[in-house]
Order: structure tokens, then C-alpha cells, then sequence
């Protein structure tokens, strides 16, 4: 049994969630077994600050934060990112796949989160020959998130054509199986382990026709499914070109939306559209930071909560690894484009912070008995944070004010630092190797 006592901790309180004083939290077997304000216990590990559950990081793909800095030319457009995107990509192995997600996983944990939705489709080697474990990529990234010390659902994608009616052309056949049977042959065979959960995921109505979808929808069995939804406004001309309809009822169609199902984006919805997710009970993960960096738009964010849909957030493009900063840019992209301030309270930004479910890992993301122990301190008396109400913290810290990381029971950052990894060292390494 382990005790930390927190200085400030945000709790679900009877009068509503928010930041309780002086919380002694126990934890036995990577749980939380009680929850107390008071003094603090004897031998209690203390943890300063404001103390926070887990972060869900919704959508990841690490190997992008190789492209940070690297692609910001003049007059780019999405299109033109994917070209340097698919360079970088043609030059993982699995040796350096798993040395770079090693040390993204640890900027993660540096920044508070403690589970990741790796959406995954990097899978084979060049040309599309398989590895000689099929998942060697995958298992690539479970072992780097093993040694980072969070947790990770592997959201394994589905890859089948280049564009609508397109086949795979260049380092795209290194993200096909051919077809659904033998991907679902592969995604059966990734090793199973407690930090893992393994979800599938549909890359995008682009990359899967849509008897595929159907199918795949049909074969599903509860896991968690994320898919990429209109993040550009260019798929979902092609989508009504091709089907006469937008992506999000083309998913409708294909029975793949419901409480399993994530769409990522979401950033050019219709109307309809979030009648839709919203019937079904999908969730919406935004990726604000890469929304903005790819230059996609801005997507409706309060609509969809107005609409009572859940939201999630996710880092995707690893532009910026920080959920303070995709929470802080969910109410400022609303006001930019109102004009008027205010528009998510501080509660439910941190929800969205927290989304474990839609990763597949409901007993995570709230401080309270029976939860898994994830906790994370923020300071309050950084250059950024001293002098802030607690609850507005949300609108001062940064990933940089993370001091303290506890994942499972496991503390993996401590007084700022990754515990096993020099997450800088292994990043500038890993990155430059990869660019010579
Ligand atoms: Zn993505």
C-alpha cells in the first residue's frame, strides 16, 4: 500500500467536480483504495501542487514527431505535409520505430498522460512485405509504451486503397494487409499485456471502400474503434463524389458509428452530421494543436457539446505534445471564431483531458476509490502558474508545469523528470538519425 497526499487534488465532489485541499489518496495494486481530506499521514509521499487524474492522450501518431519544426514552408498545404510525412515514414524499421515512440511516450508522460490511443498504420515493411512477426511495428510501439510507463491502446488501422477507387501507390503499401480478412488475421495475433488494450480502427472512408467498413462494422466485438472523419474539406467532396454522401453518413450507412466509436476530427461536419454522431453516441476526439499546424479548420466544438456529444482530446501530428494546450485551444478557437469568451468550463475541458474511455479503460481518468492510480501534480508556484486560482488552471499551465506522474501505482516522472528515459537525449538522437 502506497499513500500520497496531495496538496490540492481535483475531486467529484458533492457540490460538483473541482479542486478539494490537503487529499491523502491510497492506492494498493495500481488502484485507488480511499480518498480523505485532512492532515496529511504519516510517511505519505507528498505530492505539491494541484494533483489531477490521468491524461488520455485520444490520438497519437508518434512517429510524426520526427516532422515537428521540419515542415512549416512557405504557402504548404495539408497535402503537401502528407508528402514529407510519407518520406519520414519510409524510413522507419521497427528498431527505430520503437526508439522513437520509446522517447515520445516519455514527452507524454512529462506532459501528464498516462494512456495513449496509438492509431496505428505504419505496419509493413517496404513494398508491403510483412515483417517476420506481421506485427513487428505494433509490438514495436507496445514495447516503447512499456518502457515509457504509460499505458496504451494500439488502435491497429485498416488500410486498403490510396484515395477513393485508388490503389495503395508507394509508401502507402506499407500500410495495407490487401484486404479485411488478413487484417484481422494479424491485429488477432498482437500480444496481449496488462498495459495494452488493442482496439482497430478504420483509417478513412479515403483509405477503405465502403463493403469494408460494412464488414468491418459488422465484425465488431466492443473493443474501441477511431476512424479519421472531414478533417479537410477535400474529403468530403471526394466522399460525395464517390457516394453521394458525406463521410459521417457513409459511416452511418455502414453501421460504424455508436458508443465504441470514435471519430477523430470531425472538423467540417454537416449539420446531419452531428445528428448523427450524436443519435449514435459516438464520441468526437479534436486534435486542435494539428488542426491548426495542418492548417484544416476549426471545428465545431461547442455545437457538439451543446449537442451532448462526448468529447476527447488527442496530440495526433505531435505538433505539440501538451493536453493543457489542446484543452486551452478548444475555448480559444471557439472565441476566435464567436468573438464572444467563455465557452467550457474548466470541468468540462478536463473531461475531455481524461477521455480513458474511449481508449477503452473506463475505471481510469477520475481521482476515487476503485479507479486506477493515475495522478498528476501541477505546480503552482511556476513563472506561468504562481498567483492563479487553482480552478483556472487550465488557462496557466503548461506541460512544463507537470512535476509529479503516477501511472498504475507506478511513479514514472518525478520533481520533472522521466524516471527511465532522457525523453531530449533519445528525441534529438533518434530525429537526427532518422533525417541523415
Ligand atoms: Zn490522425
Amino acid at each position: 500500500m502506497l499513500t500520497y497526499w496531495a496538496e490540492r487534488a481535483w475531486l467529484e465532489g458533492p457540490e460538483g467536480p473541482g479542486p478539494a485541499e490537503s487529499v491523502a489518496i491510497e492506492t494498493a495494486e495500481g488502484r485507488i483504495t480511499s480518498v480523505i481530506t485532512g492532515v496529511p499521514p504519516a510517511g505519505a509521499t507528498i505530492l505539491r501542487g494541484l494533483v489531477l487524474p490521468g491524461l488520455a492522450n485520444a490520438h497519437s501518431h508518434a512517429f510524426h514527431r520526427a516532422l515537428r519544426g521540419r515542415a512549416h514552408d512557405r504557402g504548404g498545404t495539408f497535402w503537401e505535409w502528407r508528402s514529407r510525412m510519407y518520406a519520414l515514414a519510409g524510413r522507419l524499421d521497427p528498431d527505430s520505430y520503437f526508439r522513437l515512440a520509446r522517447a515520445v511516450y516519455a514527452e507524454m508522460a512529462l506532459a501528464g498522460i498516462t494512456c495513449v490511443g496509438e492509431f496505428h498504420y505504419l505496419h509493413h515493411a517496404p513494398g508491403g512485405r510483412p515483417y517476420s512477426d506481421p506485427n513487428a511495428m505494433g509490438h514495436a510501439l507496445t514495447a516503447a509504451a512499456a518502457e515509457a510507463g504509460i499505458r496504451i491502446t494500439l488502435l491497429d488501422a485498416l488500410y486498403l486503397t490510396g484515395g477513393f477507387g485508388e490503389p495503395l501507390d508507394g509508401v502507402q503499401r506499407r500500410f495495407g494487409d490487401g484486404g479485411l480478412d488478413a487484417w484481422m488475421n494479424r491485429v488477432d495475433k498482437i500480444e496481449a499485456a496488462p498495459h495494452v488494450a488493442v482496439g482497430a480502427a478504420v483509417h478513412s472512408v479515403r483509405a477503405v471502400p465502403e463493403a469494408a467498413i460494412a464488414a468491418f462494422a459488422r465484425s465488431g466485438d466492443g473493443r474501441p474503434v477511431h476512424v479519421h472523419v472531414s478533417e479537410q474539406p477535400a474529403e468530403n467532396a471526394a466522399c460525395r463524389a464517390e457516394h453521394g454522401c458525406s463521410p459521417t453518413e457513409l459511416l452511418e450507412r455502414c453501421g460504424l458509428l455508436g458508443p465504441d466509436t470514435t471519430a477523430v476530427h470531425a472538423t467540417h461536419p454537416t449539420e446531419h452530421d452531428l445528428e448523427l454522431l450524436r443519435r449514435s453516441g459516438t464520441t468526437v476526439c479534436l486534435c486542435p494543436t494539428t488542426e491548426r499546424d495542418l492548417a484544416d479548420g476549426i471545428g465545431p466544438a461547442r455545437a457538439m457539446a451543446e449537442a451532448g456529444i462526448p468529447l476527447t482530446l488527442g496530440t495526433d501530428s505531435a505538433a505539440v505534445i501538451d493536453m493543457f494546450e489542446e484543452a486551452r485551444a478548444v475555448e480559444m478557437h471557439e472565441r476566435l471564431v464567436s468573438q464572444r469568451r467563455g465557452h467550457f468550463t474548466t470541468a468540462e475541458l478536463l473531461a475531455a483531458m481524461t477521455g480513458h474511455d474511449s481508449l477503452g479503460w473506463s475505471d481510469a481518468g477520475r481521482i476515487a476509490p476503485g479507479r486506477r492510480a493515475d495522478l498528476v501534480a501541477v505546480a503552482l508556484d511556476s513563472t506561468r502558474t504562481a498567483g492563479i486560482a487553482p480552478d483556472g488552471i487550465l488557462h496557466a499551465a503548461s506541460a512544463a508545469d507537470v512535476t509529479d506522474v503516477v501511472v498504475d501505482g507506478r511513479r514514472v516522472v518525478a520533481d520533472g523528470r522521466h524516471t527511465a528515459i532522457d525523453a531530449a537525449a533519445e528525441l534529438a538522437e533518434t530525429i537526427a538519425e532518422l533525417w541523415t
